[in-house]
């Protein structure tokens, strides 16, 4: 095959974070990508506003519904399975795992998805980075690492606050935005490390 003439051609199979970020290397390359998932989707109706999740919980009048359910479904009665945790409007995201690719385990528990997006599209993400300790350990150059982290926060945007645990988190990164705004209980929790930290 030419390659001027016919782009390379790739299948990405999964459209979770890996491979959104691999099909999108490959697309900024000139490649042309075919991406295939399964897809479920969430078809209740009983979606996420775009607001914020401090602007829903102040002045959202469907916030029950939203996170516990009509009936309470978002609520696990029973034995606990995998999903437990997701909202009603995120069961979706755990649709038909049991089926086809059930773990058997009394130990594991690893949360699986056959939904568009993969898992990142369940909840909002902290981000966390390697330090240069644990990357020597495992014997790769931060350095090299840094630049992949680069290129994944320009592409998804990260924000976070310059504080205590940014070396855990966004360290040697450029472009973070400025944090989100904290509610009530996380702003006090907040307060009291700040006046107890130094003892
Ligand atoms: C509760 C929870 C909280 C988390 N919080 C964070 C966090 O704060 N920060 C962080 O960095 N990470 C977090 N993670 C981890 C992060 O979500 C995952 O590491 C990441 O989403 C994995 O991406 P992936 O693309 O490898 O796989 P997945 O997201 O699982 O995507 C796999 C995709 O492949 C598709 N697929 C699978 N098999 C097939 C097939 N046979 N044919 C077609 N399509 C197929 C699926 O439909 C899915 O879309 C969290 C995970 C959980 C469960």
């Amino acid at each position: 095959m030419n390659s001027e003439q016919n782009p390379a051609e790739f299948i990405v199979v999964g459209s979770g974070l890996t491979g959104a970020m691999a099909a999108q290397t490959l697309v900024e390359g000139g490649a042309q990508v075919l991406m295939l998932d399964v897809a479920y989707k969430n078809e209740t109706g009983n979606k996420f506003p775009s607001d914020n999740f401090l602007a829903i919980r102040q002045n959202n009048p469907n916030q029950r519904d939203l996170l516990l359910g009509k009936d309470y479904e978002g609520i696990p009665w029973g034995a606990i399975k995998t999903g437990a945790q997701l909202t009603p409007g995120r069961k979706y995201m755990a649709k038909g795992i049991e089926h086809w690719l059930p773990i058997i385990s009394k130990t594991f528990f690893p949360i699986e998805s056959l939904a568009l997006g993969g898992l990142g599209g369940g909840w909002g993400a902290g981000c966390y980075v390697f330090s240069g300790a644990e990357f020597e350990k495992a014997g790769i150059s931060k350095s090299l690492f840094n630049q992949s982290y680069q290129t994944v926060a320009d592409r998804i945007g990260i924000s976070g606050g310059q504080d205590d645990i940014e070396r855990f988190t966004t360290e040697g990164l450029q472009g973070i935005q400025p944090g989100i705004q904290v509610e009530e209980s996380m702003q006090r929790i907040l307060k009291k490390y700040n006046a107890k930290k130094a003892s």
